[in-house]
Order: structure tokens, then C-alpha cells, then sequence
């Protein structure tokens, strides 16, 4: 079995609400090998986009641990974390989180905030990056004034114009028809198979075939 990128090991996740503590995440297992492509299922509010949360070290389970490359993240300092998480992953959010005012470009340069290159480097990529999503000749855009099918494009190629490690997307093709949805998977291969390990939530069950491997998340717990 190839290395491990990451590991969950007895996650648990505990929101405190007005109506009482919601348990979003009870006592996950998952571990993921270098160079799977796992997709995540799982009705509405099962917890998915939490577990992703966790998995690109964006917040801590309540309890339960999250090894990344060997790595317990637990250990780490903010600043390591920040680190880390600039290094090694790329998340694609269900909402996109774009800076609406600044430009698609700009928002894929954002990607270089914490990490060290050189300017023009992060250029070439970011443009790299826009190109592979189809989005080379918006760079110049306000991202407000994007259709969603493209904002949701530039969040990818947010997240992959420095190729992560890991790549986290919640729902990367929730907003696109069907032959943008299969673009998008197509992104996601060619970056599978130069490296990147996916873990990818879906509600489109057309493209599981896509996937080395499916879960399916129920009420906070891992199903298969
Ligand atoms: P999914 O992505 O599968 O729809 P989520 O991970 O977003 O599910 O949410 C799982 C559960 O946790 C839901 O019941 C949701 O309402 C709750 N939840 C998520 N984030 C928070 C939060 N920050 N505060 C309180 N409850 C939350
Ligand atoms: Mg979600």
C-alpha cells in the first residue's frame, strides 16, 4: 500500500446550537493512501462538508486525531498549520469563498498568499490553472460578476494552481451542467494522476466511476 497522506483516526466533531450540541462527526476512521481518488456521499447535513473542513486541517475534531503525511496535527503551531495547509492542500469549498470584488486572477493568486514563490511563477501557474478549468480568457473579471458555474471554476483553480498533496472539494460540480461537471472531473484526473490525492464530496452518483474508491457518510458516521 502506497504512504499515507491522511488519517482520521475515532474523529468526532461537536457543534454547540441555541437547540442543543449537534454531533456532525462520530468517531471516523478513513485513511487515505497516496494517489487515491475517494468520493464522499451522503444525504444533506450528514456531515460531509465538516469532514472535508477537518481533512484540509481548516478546524479541529473535538476529539479524535488528523495524521497528514505522518504528521499528527495536533503537534503543530498555527503557524505550522498555516504552513502546511499552504504547502500541502488545496480545498475547493461548496461556496466557493471567492473575493467577489477582486479578479478571477486575483483570486487564483490568492492560492500563493502563504506560500513562498516568485511572483512571475505564481502567475504562469495561476493562468496554468485557469486555462485547464477553461477560464483563460475571464482573468480580468470581478469574480461577483461570474456565472456560478464559473465561480465554482475559479475556486479550483484556486486550489490547484499549486498542486496540493491533498485536494479537498465539497461539491466542485454542484452548480455545473452536465458536460461542465465532466470537465471538471477531467481536471480532477489529470491532477490525481500526477499526484494529488482527492477526496471529493458528490451528490452526482454519475461521477463515482471517476473514483478509486466510494463512502458514503450517514449521520455523522462512515457507511460503506
Ligand atoms: P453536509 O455537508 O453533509 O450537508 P455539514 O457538514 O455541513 O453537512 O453539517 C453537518 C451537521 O452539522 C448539520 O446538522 C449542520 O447543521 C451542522 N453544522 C455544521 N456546521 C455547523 C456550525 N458551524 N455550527 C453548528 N452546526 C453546524
Ligand atoms: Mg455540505
Amino acid at each position: 500500500m502506497n504512504a499515507s497522506v491522511l488519517q482520521l483516526a475515532g474523529v468526532s466533531k461537536r457543534f454547540a446550537a441555541p437547540g442543543g450540541a449537534v454531533e456532525a462527526l462520530k468517531d471516523v476512521a478513513l485513511e487515505l493512501a497516496a494517489g487515491e481518488f475517494v468520493a464522499i456521499t451522503g444525504p444533506s447535513g450528514s456531515g460531509k462538508s465538516t469532514l472535508l473542513h477537518i481533512a484540509a486541517l481548516l478546524e479541529p475534531p473535538t476529539s479524535g486525531e488528523v495524521w497528514l503525511e505522518g504528521e499528527n496535527v495536533a503537534q503543530l503551531s498555527e503557524r505550522a498549520l498555516a504552513a502546511r495547509r499552504a504547502e500541502k492542500i488545496g480545498m475547493v469549498f461548496q461556496k466557493f469563498c471567492l473575493l467577489p470584488h477582486r479578479s478571477v486572477l486575483a483570486n487564483v493568486l490568492f492560492r500563493f498568499r502563504y506560500a513562498s514563490r516568485a511572483r512571475g511563477a505564481a502567475r504562469a501557474s495561476a493562468v496554468a490553472a485557469l486555462e485547464m478549468v477553461g477560464l483563460r480568457d475571464r482573468l480580468q473579471h470581478k469574480a461577483r460578476l461570474l456565472s456560478g458555474g464559473e465561480m465554482q471554476r475559479v475556486a479550483l483553480a484556486r486550489a490547484i494552481a499549486l498542486p496540493p498533496r491533498l485536494l479537498a472539494a465539497d461539491e466542485p460540480t454542484g452548480n455545473l451542467d452536465r458536460a461542465a461537471a465532466e470537465g471538471v472531473m477531467d481536471c480532477l484526473r489529470e491532477l490525481n494522476r500526477r499526484g494529488t490525492t482527492i477526496l471529493l464530496v458528490t451528490h452526482n452518483e454519475a461521477l463515482l466511476r471517476h473514483c478509486s474508491r466510494h463512502l458514503r457518510l450517514v449521520d455523522g458516521r462512515i457507511g460503506s
